[in-house]
Parts: structure tokens; sequence; C-alpha cells
């Protein structure tokens, strides 16, 4: 037998009945973004590496190792799977000129792909869904996106999620911060850890983000960039954080929250959870008002968020919300192969009138299997209903139905019922729900 293959490791397969929790989620989110007026935006999964190398920083981490990048063996182009969707969107506006009437707003939801350690709620294939809006300078932009990651938390039944908020002020602000932080982790340089002292001079603002214990308390101590802010970042902040107070938004300020890509200014945040263990960020975002221009583009203010759709579904699960079950109305039961043709052209108008229903098949067209064994599977497809296509029926130019299931309000399920199959869209909808 030839060797079995399995899937890439942390990359998983998305199984029925799981992906229904998927599309259910995907639905909310459609309908959610269409109330915001986001439109969806679909690019491509690889892009060249240089848009992620110029967009993201080189020392950020996903550039420096989580990056799945690789030569394109018929030409050299360096291409990489997309690590996050913020930059190919971004190029894919400046490409086609987008922002020349105005503003954007833009949603995707896709594939990601990142080299990390899998474990729970971090793979290698994960997915996000984003929300981007692009050509927008004002706060109320920013509050907007918080406002609407805020409603699809309560759309999907979410407790137990908290928003972080910070401002990186403008690349002039965060200069004279990172000197007064340079020579403040130069001073402690017996504290840092040799990660901390790797990145001391080329990303001092991530060593904020170290979980070393050890470093905790030097870390708290460190000048805080909200003291270099200038006047209109300030009054930027001041805004965002006013909507959200007019709008009952509960958010702490994380003065250490400086996101792991190098293009956001002013307002970032992320929106986190204690019910997942050490992966309990779902979403973060903020804006990149410089992202544009960075990529060769003409330079245009935006501001966006990305959720992790594996931890929502996950939290999801953790407190569970309900996901509704998909619904099958129909078990069509075919006890003689005779039956086939008339039984497909049944079912066939059927679906055209919206009826979902299953079809039984066979072993082979001799034995299509017993009516006990077809009635069986009927039940455990979880149809209201069987439909008979047997023999005596379609002698009468008919169909059988039975229902499976006891109506809600009644003690036994109905008698069955015949019905002609020249005129099938007459009795559809008994069927429908
Ligand atoms: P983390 O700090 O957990 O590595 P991140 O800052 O790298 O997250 P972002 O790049 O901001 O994450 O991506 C937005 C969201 O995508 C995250 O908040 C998370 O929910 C999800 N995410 C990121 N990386 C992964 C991954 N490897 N597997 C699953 N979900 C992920
Ligand atoms: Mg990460």
């Amino acid at each position: 037998m030839a060797e079995k293959l399995a899937a890439v490791k942390g990359m998983n397969d998305i199984l029925p009945p799981d992906s229904a929790r998927w599309e259910w989620l995907e639905e909310k989110v459609r309908a959610l973004m269409a109330r915001y007026a986001y439109r969806n935006i679909r690019t491509p999964i690889v892009e060249p590496t240089p848009l992620f190398v110029r967009g993201l920083g080189e020392v950020t981490d996903i550039v420096e190792k989580e990056m799945y990048s690789f030569e394109d063996r018929l030409n050299g182009e360096a291409l990489t799977l997309r690590p996050e969707n913020t930059a190919g969107v971004v190029r894919a506006v400046a490409e086609h000129s987008m922002l020349y009437e105005g503003g954007k707003r833009l949603y995707y939801m896709g594939p990601m792909f990142r080299h990390e350690r899998p474990q729970r709620g971090r793979y290698r294939q994960f997915h996000q869904i984003g929300a981007e809006a692009l050509g927008f300078p004002g706060a109320e932009v920013d509050a907007e996106l918080i406002l609407l990651a805020d409603a699809l938390w309560k759309e999907l039944g979410l407790k137990d999620v908290a928003l972080e908020l910070n401002s990186l002020g403008q690349p002039s602000e965060r200069k004279q911060h990172r000197a007064a932080l340079v020579a403040y982790f130069e001073a402690n340089i017996d504290v840092l850890d040799e990660e901390a002292r790797r990145r001391l001079h080329s990303n001092p603002l991530r060593l904020l983000d170290s979980k070393n214990p050890a470093m905790q308390a030097m870390l708290e101590a460190a000048p805080k960039l909200m003291d270099f802010l200038g006047k209109d970042s300030v009054k930027h902040f001041n805004s965002v954080k006013a909507m959200l107070d007019a709008n009952q938004i509960a958010y702490r300020i994380n003065p250490r929250l400086v996101r792991g890509m190098d293009y956001y200014n002013l307002t970032v945040f992320e929106f986190v959870t204690q019910s997942l263990g050490s992966q309990g960020t779902i979403c973060g975002g903020g804006r990149y008002d410089y992202l544009m221009e960075q990529i060769g583009g003409k330079p245009a203010p935006a501001v966006g968020w990305a959720l992790g759709v594996e931890r929502v579904l996950e939290l999801i699960k953790e407190q569970s919300s309900e996901v509704p079950a998909p619904v099958l109305d129909a078990y069509a039961v075919i006890p003689e192969a005779a039956a086939l043709p008339a039984a497909l052209k049944a079912l066939q108008q059927l679906r055209a009138a919206g009826v979902r229903v299953q079809m039984h098949s066979g072993l082979s067209l001799d034995s299509m299997g017993s009516m006990k064994s077809q009635f069986k599977k009927a039940d455990v497809s979880g149809a209201r209903f069987a439909l008979v296509f047997g023999a005596d029926e379609l002698e009468q130019g008919c169909v059988a139905i039975k229902p499976l299931r006891a109506p809600l309000d009644a003690g036994k399920p109905d008698a069955q019922s015949l019905h002609r199959l020249d005129d099938v869209a007459s009795w559809a909808h008994k069927l429908g729900s």
C-alpha cells in the first residue's frame, strides 16, 4: 500500500459538523459588515515577499522567523504565503487607485500562514477576518471599527471580552520615546534577558512585550510613550476614548500594548479574554497611516483590525453559545433502483423550491438496501420527513411523505400522506421549515 499522507503540521482540516460553526460565523460577519457599510475584498494568498518585508518591518517576529517564503521555480520571483492581510489589502487599494473617489471600507476572510510552534489557538495555517477603513484620517473611524468588533462579540453571544487601548503617537514622537527607552534599558542592562539585549537597539519597543517575570518590574517603570505624545496625538486619542465612553464601551489603557507589526501609529487596540489560556488575544488592530506610502502608494491614512477565527470559535465553544446545527428537511427512501429517474427528477424540483433533501444511495443498482436500513439512515440524518419512492406509490404517480419526528406540539407523528409527482410545487412547502 502507498504511504499514507497527512496534512502539514499546524495546518488543520475543518470537517463537518465543525465546518457548520465556521459558516455560521461567516454569515454573521457578512450581515454585520453590510450594516456598517464594509464591502468584501479578496486578494491573493501569495504576494511578493518585499510587500511584507517593507510593510511589516524587517525586525518583526513575522518577517524575522514566521514567513513561508519561497522562490518561484519557474521565474525566480520571491514569493510569500500571506502571514496577514493588511499589507495585501493596502497593495490592492494602491494598485487599483481605489481611493480616487474617497475613502473605502473593506473586509476580508481567509487563511493566513505563519511558521510558529503549533499549540492551542496557534496554528501554521489559521484564519482571519479583518476590517480595514482606508482614506479616513478621523478618530471616528477608529471608534467605528472598535464598535463594529464589539457588536460582533454581542452578535456571537461572547462574554468576558475586554478591550485594551493605547496610542503609539506619530513617528517623530516615537523616535524621542525610543531614544529615552534605549537609554533606560542601557542603564538596566543587567536585568535584560538575552533576547532583550539582542533587540535593545533593533526594536526596543518590542522589549515592552516581554513576558519574562524577571523583567516585569523594570519594564513597568520604563519611560512611557504616552508622556511623549504631542498635542494632536493626545487629541486624537481623547476623541476615540470619548466616542467609546458615549457608547458604554469599557476599555483599559495599556501603555505596553505595541502590537507585532511596525506599521501602526496613533490608536492601537486588542480584544482579549481570560478564557483561552495564553492565546487570549482574539482580535487586534489600529491605525496605520504610513503603510500605504511605505509600500509605494500615494499616502493615505487607514485603520483596521483582524480577528483570529480559530480563537473566536474556541471561545464560542468554551462559553457554549448556541450554534444552530444545519437542518435537513427530508431524506429520500428509494427501495428499488427502478425508481431513481423519477426520484431524481422530483428531488431536483424540491431543491429548486428550497427544500433541503438528502438522496439515499445504495451499494449498487441491484441493492439499494432494505427499507429498514434506509429508514435507519433517514432517522440518523436528522431529517424531519422521509420521502418514500416505493413501487406502489410510483404506480399511482405519487410519492409518500412520512414524518420522522413528532411535531413539537403533538404526541404522535402524523400519518403518511401521498403527493403527486407531476405537481411537486403544490406540496414542496410542506417539507420546508
Ligand atoms: P499573538 O500575540 O497571539 O501571536 P499576533 O499579535 O501575532 O498574536 P496579529 O498579527 O495581530 O496577532 O493577528 C490578529 C489575530 O489573529 C490575533 O489576535 C489572533 O487572534 C490571530 N492569530 C495570530 N496568529 C495566529 C496563529 N498562529 N494561529 C491562530 N490565530 C492567530
Ligand atoms: Mg504572533
